[in-house]
């Protein structure tokens, strides 16, 4: 068969089978929040995976305020823990620390997770904690989520008023650190001054595992046209979110998620752009009223894109992106390659 007589879901198929990468899923902490279960990753994830055509998988570790400061270390631990033992156990998934590793995830169809750390409260102020969880497996860190820490300071969920200052002088640190251990500096949810300093600081490309155009969703928690230009500069790449796509729920679709694909090509180019999906709404059902009021208040109420809400759906992005003209060789950069890349350049 021609490609000219080829199906639509044909093509699909051809374009997923070398694999998706999405940078930023929060499994391991639904992973240790259900740690009385045996295969939570076999019985609810690997099905939504398998049908979405997943290849490799940034999980991301991250503290909920209750566990902080005291628990951070341990419950980080944990949630590596939960993750390896799952993988095991799961048969179908593995744990990739080089670059060799996801290749080897790749060719035998396995699933590989990237371990990586959203917040780095789990170290305090201690960088001598930074090589210990190197050695636990993390090989990408964003500095902050939207909190203050040791660190810095995160973006907030409105169009200006992020703290004015940087990082500290334990931040700095741990950015020359991660780029001479081999660990992907994110710059995801870091504020404005803190977004610049990390980009002077380093000189390896740099990532922005899950964000947002602010063209779109005019916040500091995303990125503005200038910060996309700065990754651009750098040869980086931005993983586009599905949950912040849109200040209102009616905009927030599989089109305007494919708007911010677009702006970011526009900018930088096509080969800077790749996903991070960062599903969120299998945590946020979980959730009773009062927490969800609470994130209301102090951050955002998510908006959930309804056919792109987890990795079953991730076909339905191809989909799109075909019906949106974008050619095979674009649509297989947006899908991995791009963070294929990095991921070889930097591990
Ligand atoms: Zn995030």
């Amino acid at each position: 068969m021609t490609r000219a007589t080829e199906s639509i879901d044909a093509r699909v198929g051809r374009l997923h089978r070398g694999g998706v990468i999405d940078m930023h899923f929060d499994l391991p902490m639904d992973l240790y929040e259900k740690r009385d279960r045996q295969n939570v990753l076999a019985t609810e994830f690997l099905p939504e995976f398998e049908t979405g055509g997943m290849a490799i998988i940034g999980a991301a570790i991250y503290i909920e305020d209750k566990y902080l400061p005291e628990r951070g270390t341990q419950v980080a631990r944990d949630q590596i823990a939960r993750l390896k033992i799952e993988a095991e156990q799961s048969k179908r998934c593995v744990v990739c620390l080089s670059s060799k590793d996801i290749q080897r995830a790749l060719d035998s169809k396995k699933i590989g997770f990237l371990i990586t750390m959203e917040g780095v409260e789990p170290l305090g102020d201690d960088l001598d904690l930074l090589p210990a969880f190197y050695e636990a497996g993390v090989r990408e860190i964003g500095l902050t989520h939207a909190r203050t820490n040791a660190a810095g300071h995160g973006g907030i969920f409105a169009a200006s008023g992020s703290s004015p200052e940087g990082l500290t002088p334990f931040g700095r640190d741990l950015v020359r650190e991660c780029e001479r251990l081999g660990i992907i500096v994110d710059l995801a949810h870091i504020n404005p001054t803190g977004f610049k300093e990390i980009v002077d600081l380093t000189s390896k490309p740099l990532i922005v595992s899950h964000t947002n155009s602010r063209k779109f969703y005019d916040v500091e928690r995303n990125i503005s046209d200038d910060q996309i230009k700065m990754i651009g500069e750098r040869r980086g790449v931005i993983g586009i979110n599905s949950v912040l796509v849109s200040p209102t729920q009616k905009e927030t679709t599989l089109d305007r998620y494919v708007d911010h694909i677009e702006h970011v090509a526009h900018l930088i180019g096509i080969d800077c752009v790749g996903i991070g999906f960062d599903f969120f709404e299998f945590i946020y059902r979980q959730w009773p009223e009062e927490k969800k009021k609470w994130m209301a208040e102090k951050l955002t109420t998510p908006h959930f894109i309804s056919d792109l809400t987890n990795h079953s759906h991730a076909k339905n992005l191809t989909r799109k992106l075909i019906a949106r003209g974008f050619s095979d060789e674009d649509i297989e950069k947006i899908l991995r390659g791009n963070w294929l890349r990095i991921l070889k350049e930097i591990l």
